[in-house]
């Protein structure tokens, strides 16, 4: 669809012909192989090379950020065909140190293709230029993060990684392509667990990488059809479906995450809670529009968090984010995870913020 819309019109209209005869919701193709004659031909010939509906998928994900889209069969599968395109010529990959845990054990797993992680607090520009300057690297951000909800400026990170030579890639999962779009700022690359927000139903693993730039572009399909990580017919279809509504639940996720934060943070129990907009100007500047469905909030012990888990009767103890129904888990149960052991992630659901704020209250009172 033409470019003059906005980018909540463009992921309604995603996948969706205009031509006469044509069904409104794109089809779904379970087919593994497709016509072809004579010498192989770019394009569909076999199930991994393409498919109509991650091709619907991939571009309604470009047109949102004024780019081109590669979809994977997770958001890992995404992070590793990323870090395998850019690893070779490069020694280290800077990551932040408190963002997703799995970013930072698949670097580490990916040690033996070239570049060494490199762990830095991506709010501490002069440590990420010191960083940046020890040799040819991958700046690999995520803002806000998970589960810290700490935000990086990307201006500032930004200038470091040009400066460096080095290609900023921005996880925007937590965001989301609606509430923040890390290409603006100048990231070579967005990366997404479409698993989570996108497509918003807890029903789907996916991944995606989103850029502007056609040498990577390639790099990345290529490493997914050679490594084999394509995703299913059916999950795109999935996937494209959850983004129609992605505008309308990120909005209330965030005034429900918003409310929730603000109760936390007026509760004697809680010793700290962690949303963007508690964070300050930045966040307000890089996420005009919100501040997604993510946040965290600390109790004093481990077992006061598990408690407290344990006694809801509406959040689902579960984890992933950004479903349409609230979940929470103590964070610190995953093994490689460094948050607080006293932290709990929560995932504002779309249920009416009033419910949610009485299971916290009813959840909270075990520890009286
Ligand atoms: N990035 C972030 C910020 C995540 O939270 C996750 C999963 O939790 C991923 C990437 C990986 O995505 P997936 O679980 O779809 O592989």
């Amino acid at each position: 669809m033409s470019d003059d819309f906005s980018v909540e019109a463009r992921l309604v209209h995603g996948g969706t012909s205009r031509a006469a005869g044509e069904p409104v919701t794109p089809p779904l193709v379970p087919a593994s192989i497709f016509v072809s004659w004579g010498e192989p031909q770019p394009g569909r010939g076999y199930g991994r090379d393409s498919n109509p509906g991650w091709e619907a998928l991939e571009d309604t994900l470009g047109a949102a950020e004024e780019a081109e889209a590669v979809v994977f069969a997770s958001g890992q599968a995404a992070s590793m065909a990323l870090m395998l395109a850019l690893a070779p010529g490069r020694s280290q990959i800077v990551l932040s140190a408190d963002g997703y845990y799995g970013a930072r054990v698949l670097a580490d797993m990916l040690r033996p293709h070239g570049a060494v992680p490199v762990h830095v607090d991506l709010g501490d520009l002069a440590a990420v230029e010191k960083a940046l300057s020890a040799g040819p690297s991958v700046l690999w951000a995520e803002t806000p993060t998970n589960p810290l909800l700490r935000v990086a400026d990307l201006a500032g990170l930004d200038a470091l990684a040009s400066a460096a030579g080095a290609p900023m890639i921005v996880d925007n999962t937590v965001a989301t392509m609606v509430l923040q779009r890390p290409l603006d700022w100048g990231a070579a690359a967005s990366l997404y667990s479409l698993t989570k927000s996108a497509s918003g139903h807890s029903d789907v693993l996916l991944g995606a990488v989103v850029s502007r730039d056609p040498a990577l572009l390639g790099q990345l399909r290529a490493w997914r059809n050679t490594g084999g990580a394509v995703p299913g017919p059916f999950e795109v279809w999935l996937a494209l479906r959850g983004l129609k509504t992605l505008p309308l639940r990120i909005a209330r996720q965030s005034q429900n995450a918003q409310a929730i934060a603000e109760h936390l943070a007026a509760h004697p129990r809680v010793t700290a809670v962690h949303y963007p907009s508690l964070a300050g100007d930045l966040a307000r500047k890089q996420m005009p529009d919100g501040f997604g469905p993510l946040l965290s909030f600390e109790l004093g012990t481990e077992q006061e968090a598990s408690a407290v888990v344990a006694a809801s009767r509406l959040i689902l103890p579960a984890t992933s984010l950004g479903g349409v129904e609230s979940t929470w888990e103590r964070r610190g149960r995953w093994a490689a995870e460094t948050a607080p052991a006293g932290l709990i992630r929560l995932s504002a659901g779309i249920e009416p913020a009033a419910d949610l704020i009485a299971d916290i209250d009813h959840a909270l009172g075990v520890l009286q």
